[in-house]
Parts: C-alpha cells; sequence; structure tokens
C-alpha cells in the first residue's frame, strides 16, 4: 500500500476563492486529471436530503418546488465517510431512517407580522446532527426555500442521506460547471541580458506585457514575476515572446486544476477522499492480476485467498462456488462493483471467438432449406481457445482482409446424401473440419450425436462449404462465448427462528408472498421458511414483517463488496478458458486507462 503512494503526485491547495478551488499537482499527466476529475465529480460521496415530507405548506410555493430546492441545498459531508449508505446500513437493515445512515432535519415556519414577508432559508433547518448542516448555515444569510406571506405557514421534515453523483447529480461535489486543468507556464530569467538594461529599458519591458505580470523589484531594481499571475499564464503554443531577457516554457508535468465545488466538502478533504477513492481503484486492478493472473487454474476447484504482504489481513478473497465446463458461479469478496461489472462485459462483448461467417451451398440442393441451414451453421458454436492464432480477416495482413486465407479463416465441408427410405439426420460430426483447433463444441464429444443441422429424405443431397472467421460479440451477437453471465451482490440473511415459529401457515404464507420473486418459500415438508433465493432481495419482506408486527423476523444485511457471478458458456470456450481471457482483456484495459497516471504502476509489488 505504501507503493500505491508514491504513485500519487505531490499537490496543494493554491487558492479557495468562493467556490472555486485551484490546485497544482507536479509530477503527473493529464490522464492523472481527467480520472480523477471523473472521481471528484461521480464518486465522492457526499450528504444531501433525500426525502421530504410537508406537513403544512400554505406558501405560494409547489410542493414540487419546495423539495426541489430542498434537495439542492450542499450540507456539510464531513461525515460523509462515516455514513453508511442507506441501502447497506447494517443498523436498519437498509431502511435509510437511523442514525448510522440518515440525518433528519425539521422545518417550521410561520409567517405572523401582518404586513412584512418572511423569508424562510437554509438556515431554518434544523439539523438533528450538528455536523451536518446546511453549506451556509453559518453565513449571514442562507439559501432560500420560501418566501411566506402573512398567516402563510410552512412544516415539514426531511431526510438526509450519503451518496454519490453517479447515482444522483445532487450528491456530487462539484457544481455541473465544467472544470478545467491546463499546464501553467514556467518562466526563466536570462540575468546577464536582463542587467544590460537600463531601469528605462526596463519599464518598458514590463509594460508590454498586461496585468503587472512582471514588476520591478523597487529595491534590487531586478524584474520579478508576479506569483500570482503565474499560474493564470498559459502559455501560448506558438510562442508570443522572442527569446529574451526572459524565456517562457511549459512545464509538463505540472497542472493547475480548477474546479467549482458546491462547498458540501472542503477543497483539501475534496481532493483526499477522491485520491483515495482513486488508490482503491489502482489497488482492485492488482488484486484482479493476483487473483487471476499468478493463479494457478489447475487448482480452480479451490478457495482463492489473497494476504496483505505487510499486515497479513485478508484483503480479497473469491471463492469457486461450482465449475463445470460450461458453467462457473465464483464468489468474490472485497471486489468493487465496476470491476465486477467490467468482468461481465468483458466476457459478453470483448472475447473473441470463431464462427461461421459465410455458407455457400451448391446449387443442385434444391430439395433443402438453404435459409435454415445458413442459420443453423452459425449458431454453432467452434471451440475457440486458439482464436487468438487468427487475425480478424479485416485486418489480415496476408489477404488484405479479403477474409478468405487460412491466417484469418477456417474452412468446413459438409456433404451428404440419403439414399435410404428413413430420414437422415445431418449432423456437426458430419463437418469436415480443415483445422482441428476449431471444430464444433461437440464435435469430440462421445457421448452426444452432434446437433442437428439438416434432415435429409430419401433422395435429398447436401454440398456446403463454410467458411468461419473470427469476431466479438460487440460484431456479432454469434460471437458472444457466453449464454449468461449475471452477478449479484451478496446478502446475509438470518431468519429468527423462534419468531418464525409463531406465525401460523397462512401467515407464513402471506409473508413469503411479499417478495413477488420468491426469495423466500416454505418447505412443503417441515413447514419451516427458506432461504431460496438470495439474489431477489427486496427490502419489502422487512416492511412486511413489520407490518405484520414481527420486526426482526429476518435480519438482511446487503454487502455490497461481495457478488455472487455466475457465467454459462455456449460451448465455444471452458469456463476456465474464458475466464482467463477475460481477465487478460480487462487488465489490458485498465492499464490503459490507468497506465498514463503513472508509468511504474507495473512496479507495484
Ligand atoms: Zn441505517
Ligand atoms: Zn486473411
Amino acid at each position: 500500500m505504501e507503493s500505491l503512494d508514491r504513485l500519487m503526485p505531490s499537490w496543494k491547495v493554491l487558492d479557495a476563492y468562493y467556490r472555486f478551488l485551484v490546485f497544482k499537482f507536479e509530477g503527473t499527466t493529464e490522464s492523472f486529471l481527467r480520472v480523477l476529475l471523473r472521481i471528484l465529480k461521480m464518486e465522492v460521496p457526499t450528504i444531501a436530503i433525500d426525502d421530504v415530507e410537508i406537513h403544512t405548506n400554505s406558501s405560494s410555493f409547489s410542493n414540487d418546488t419546495i423539495i426541489h430546492r430542498l434537495t439542492l441545498i450542499p450540507l456539510i459531508s464531513e461525515l460523509a465517510n462515516l455514513m453508511y449508505y442507506s441501502t447497506e446500513c447494517p443498523n436498519c437493515n437498509g431502511r435509510g431512517h437511523c442514525r448510522q445512515c440518515s440525518v433528519e432535519f425539521r422545518l417550521s415556519a410561520k409567517c405572523i407580522a401582518d404586513d412584512e414577508t418572511l423569508d424562510v432559508t437554509s438556515k431554518d433547518l434544523i439539523t438533528s446532527n450538528p455536523s451536518v448542516v446546511p453549506f451556509d448555515f453559518f453565513d449571514p444569510t442562507g439559501s432560500p426555500i420560501v418566501k411566506l406571506e402573512p398567516g402563510e405557514e410552512l412544516t415539514l421534515k426531511a431526510i438526509a442521506r450519503k451518496g454519490i453523483g453517479k447515482v444522483e447529480v445532487k450528491w456530487s461535489p462539484l457544481t455541473q460547471a465544467k472544470a478545467n486543468y491546463y499546464c501553467p507556464a514556467q518562466f526563466r530569467t536570462n540575468e546577464e541580458l536582463m542587467e544590460t538594461f537600463t531601469l528605462e529599458q526596463k519599464k518598458q519591458w514590463v509594460a508590454t506585457f498586461p496585468d503587472y505580470l512582471f514588476q520591478i523589484d523597487p529595491h534590487t531594481q531586478k524584474v520579478v514575476l508576479d506569483e500570482f499571475y503565474r499560474y493564470k499564464m498559459v502559455v501560448n503554443p506558438e510562442g508570443t515572446l522572442e527569446p529574451g531577457p526572459i524565456d517562457v516554457f511549459e512545464e509538463k508535468d505540472t497542472f493547475i486544476f480548477i474546479v467549482e465545488t458546491a462547498r458540501a466538502l472542503n477543497a483539501s478533504q475534496l481532493l483526499m477522499n477522491a485520491l483515495e477513492i482513486l488508490k482503491q481503484k489502482l489497488l482492485s486492478l492488482h488484486k484482479l492480476e493476483d487473483h487471476f493472473l499468478d493463479y494457478d487454474f489447475a487448482g480452480l476447484a479451490s478457495d482463492i485467498e489473497i494476504l496483505d504482504r505487510g499486515s497479513g489481513e485478508r484483503i480479497v478473497s473469491g471463492k469457486i462456488l461450482e465449475i463445470q465446463d460450461r458453467f462457473l458461479k465464483i464468489k468474490f469478496r472485497g471486489f468493487d462493483e465496476d470491476l465486477i461489472r467490467n468482468l461481465q462485459n468483458t466476457m459478453t462483448w470483448e472475447v473473441p471467438t470463431v464462427a461461421i461467417d459465410v455458407v455457400i451451398i451448391s446449387k443442385n440442393c434444391n430439395s433443402v432449406d438453404h435459409c435454415l441451414i445458413h442459420d443453423r451453421l452459425t449458431a454453432i458454436p467452434l471451440t475457440s481457445d486458439a482464436a487468438s492464432s487468427l487475425h480478424y480477416s479485416i485486418d489480415c495482413p496476408n489477404c488484405q482482409g479479403q477474409g478468405y486465407c487460412h491466417l484469418c479463416s477456417v474452412v468446413f465441408l459438409l456433404s451428404a446424401k440419403c439414399i435410404r427410405a428413413e430420414t437422415l439426420d445431418v449432423t456437426t460430426k458430419d463437418i469436415i473440419c480443415s483445422n482441428l483447433a476449431f471444430v464444433p463444441f461437440d464435435f469430440n464429444d462421445t457421448a452426444s450425436r452432434g446437433t442437428v443441422i439438416v434432415q435429409l429424405e430419401e433422395g435429398d443431397e447436401v454440398n456446403l462449404k463454410a467458411i468461419a472467421r473470427k469476431g466479438t460479440g460487440k460484431n456479432e451477437q454469434k460471437y458472444s462465448p457466453v449464454t449468461t453471465v449475471n452477478y449479484f451482490s451478496s446478502v446475509e440473511v438470518r431468519i429468527n427462528e423462534e419468531l418464525m415459529e409463531t406465525l401460523t401457515l397462512e401467515q407464513k404464507k402471506d409473508w413469503v408472498a411479499s417478495c413477488p420473486a420468491n426469495m423466500f418459500q416454505i418447505d412443503p415438508q417441515t413447514q419451516k421458511v427458506v432461504l431460496s433465493h438470495p439474489e431477489a432481495y427486496d427490502q419489502k419482506v422487512t416492511w412486511k414483517a413489520e407490518a405484520m408486527g414481527k420486526p426482526g423476523l429476518v435480519e438482511i444485511c446487503e454487502k455490497k463488496d461481495t457478488f455472487m457471478f455466475t457465467v454459462e458458456t455456449t460451448g465455444a470456450l471452458t469456463t476456465s478458458q474464458l475466464l482467463k481471457k477475460a481477465v487478460e482483456i480487462l487488465k489490458q484495459k485498465l492499464l490503459i486507462e490507468y497506465m498514463d497516471i503513472n508509468i511504474s504502476l507495473l512496479d507495484i509489488n
């Protein structure tokens, strides 16, 4: 982990005026700033009003307007790191109403004057947690919520929760204004040349620059650069300055980064939180590499555990729950969802396979349905573990993209004639393959009779040639090596058996039915309630229990870093081939995304 700290560029806050924050980063690259900006906008959590219950509103403002204004008031969010996201709060089972995952605000205002209006502002919100208040709570004026006319009244309750900008803009710690960054200009003074200038010449020279960029030090009579302006100066690529007393050049690895905050977090905290998130992302990349690439797939069916080399603490683990040629179920612990989603997408859209692309049926086969044969052949999964040895036909260097040479295509032949009175099934086993690395998925399966391509009646015949090429699911569905790939965050469920036994069978049925996707079911023999579909997690079951007067009937805790991941392949690849290839592609993608951040990423141990 220490090595990750080394990756982080050095930075300091140069300026924080009004809502603008100006940071300076040294020793970094533009792509680092791009990633950082995305994290600042989308992923640093803050606290914002999420639910509003209006009790009385006799003002001329609609409830919707009031709710909208409330949700957009930035709240001081230093506490966000210590709060739970309400959906994963273990203290209230994700209902989002307890002190560990929410803050309550009350507002009660009435205009009692006869002839004056009353401005209700963010300063009138009464918080249940003094650390979480509107950003302008201590300012002389707050943010306006409504204006009450004499006699009008507004009372409401609002619940604030933790969230991120990716989910809803109101949680973004930045305003929607465009953030920007640039390389600041750097100056090098040629003292010798400068000293050949008379004071008058120096004054003239300084006057050629706008805004007091340079000044003449009254004591030393030297030309100096005003520090404040230095960071505002962007190098003109054409170079406005002739080589002369002062050279201007760009500092390629230094950036001035300007963002406009919503003031939920102060400058340095905002940046530190973002850097911490970035660090975690880099760490997941290493976890992934450790996890799969250094892992011996021969021992795949056992538990995998990665321990932190320093502390010996378990940082991530996975457990292969089930593995077959075409089906795999893994439980991942300690991964973030982005990575798991990425793995799912990579498997579906990006792992290349080989599939039949062109079918040429000879003209004399009139009795067979050409379209049907074409559709069946192109849908047959071909074993594709060696797909990396083929070129994609469009960029084949050998045939200039024609797609018919042996470096980018595989030829299959099929020839059959029915000479008996009974129907002849022509299957994948009858195909003549030119390259034994690429055969129909069931070609070598002695237990299978093959997949039927066409049925021939007496006298029918079929003669065809098929060309297979390499592709990915992104190009065409037929190339996708998976039939299904899913994940869900795992839930921990504890049924309070004692309390459950106080329910009648009817009540149990009623309760089980509150989750239409059958998260629970009743064992027909024992009449006990058992967990059947943990992936169908639905908070309604806990609410239903409460509505029935049985709070605590079940305790459900969603674990945001633990995922059940299942994948079923078409047969073009086995699950372990698919997993290896997907991880390799994912690694390349992630490396490209993060490599520019710092090249020494590759050296991390
Ligand atoms: Zn809670
Ligand atoms: Zn070719």
